[in-house]
């Protein structure tokens, strides 16, 4: 076998295709065992798939695609470039993963009666998307506060939406429980869909002449995101096409910040309710933690906390520069101005933001008194 899937935490291997996590409560991991070689790349595909290679579980009959990925990166300032992964069919990098999890789902199983989801907006959005297109019912399980754009953005895709009060795990634990007919596929769990985040890393080594940045900051709330970079990176690294680890930095709102506060060694008491303008970073107990942890230490990543004041400036500064990205995406932009602002720096330093989200889906609020700005 090409790949492998098994317990990131006991190390057993998936039994059933069914399993979205360990039997003992863990995620799973996907091990590939093939080299990354240049020449593999299907050079006329203009989407993820022009690493399909790379992607051994999936059928190459059974993929399912609306043209994710290619993003450009452009440049915004001295030494500063931004990769626009929100130029995507659903306008959210997470059409990258959605694309790879539905594809190998078709590929293990002929038929699959329906799906369940639960999302912060964007995944749910972004799966919902990729289900019309294979043709399968999805349910998505949303917290109340999702945005109005993303909510219809999953009904005009055909998604049932439910709508649940609490926390962001008080919506996965909805989705979890068994439904007739309808499989769990929770993005945040299944290692099919993290894994085909790597791709976003590939394009980024692609597009720099396979010469890399040397820092890359990258927004946090599940970890998929930040696991997907790390993971494209360790392929890269372990095949010897580049030679450079960019430094990571996961970038988390004050209020949601429990890798940061790990990463720092301090304790981490989430507050009693999220009012943060960046709806899409609202996971405060994430069940990756301690893969996120493990995976950035191994590549000996940073991390940095912004406050409501620094994302809604940098929101603004970006949509003055002309990218209107979500809030949730501009967390990137403010914590470089913050370290940028400290120092330490050199001069010759290049570095990336990745930004994940179209404006269009967060319609900008007021934190202080939740009016519509925009
Ligand atoms: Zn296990």
């Amino acid at each position: 076998m090409n790949y492998s899937i098994f317990c990131s935490k006991c190390g057993k291997e998936r039994e059933e295709k069914t399993q979205w996590r360990c039997i003992c409560g863990a995620p799973f991991d996907i091990a590939l065992n093939i080299k990354f070689d240049k020449e593999k790349i299907i050079r006329s595909c203009k989407s993820i798939w022009r690493y399909k290679h790379y992607f051994p579980y999936v059928k190459r009959d059974k993929i399912i695609t609306l043209g994710e990925g290619c993003t450009p990166i452009t440049k915004l300032d001295d030494n500063l470039w931004i990769k626009l992964d929100y130029l995507m069919p659903t306008g959210s990098y997470k059409d990258r993963g959605s694309s790879t999890l539905v594809s190998s789902l078709c590929s293990e199983s002929d038929i699959i009666k329906g799906l369940s989801e639960d999302s912060s907006g964007n995944a749910g959005a972004s799966l919902a998307a990729y289900c019309a297109r294979a043709n399968i019912k999805l349910k998505v399980f949303v917290p109340k506060s999702t945005s109005g754009p993303k909510l219809s953005q999953i009904k005009a895709y055909g998604a049932e939406v439910f709508r649940v009060e609490g926390t962001r795990e008080d919506v996965s634990k909805m989705a979890q429980r068994a439904m007739k007919d309808h499989l769990y596929v929770g993005h945040v769990w299944h290692p099919f869909f993290r894994d085909g985040i790597r791709t976003l890393l590939y394009e980024v080594a692609e597009q720099t002449g396979w010469r890399m940045f040397d820092k890359i900051y990258v927004p946090v709330s599940a970890g998929t995101l930040l696991l997907g970079v790390i993971s494209g990176i360790k392929h890269l690294l372990s095949s010897d096409i580049i030679n450079k680890v960019p430094r990571i930095i996961a970038v988390q709102t004050r209020q949601v910040s429990p890798l940061y506060h790990r990463m720092e060694k301090l304790s981490y008491v989430p507050p009693e309710s999220i009012k943060t303008v960046a709806d899409a970073l609202v996971s405060t107990n994430p069940p990756l933690l301690d893969l996120m942890e493990k995976n950035l230490r191994e590549v000996d990543g940073g991390s940095e906390v912004v406050d409501e004041e620094e994302i809604v400036s940098s929101y603004y500064a970006l949509a003055k520069k002309g990218f209107h990205v979500e809030p949730s995406s501009a967390v990137t932009y403010a914590a470089y101005l913050k370290q940028l602002a400290k120092g330490g720096f050199s001069e010759k330093e290049k570095v990336l933001l990745i930004l994940t989200g179209t404006g269009l889906k967060s319609p900008m609020k007021s934190f202080r008194n939740n009016k519509v700005l925009l």
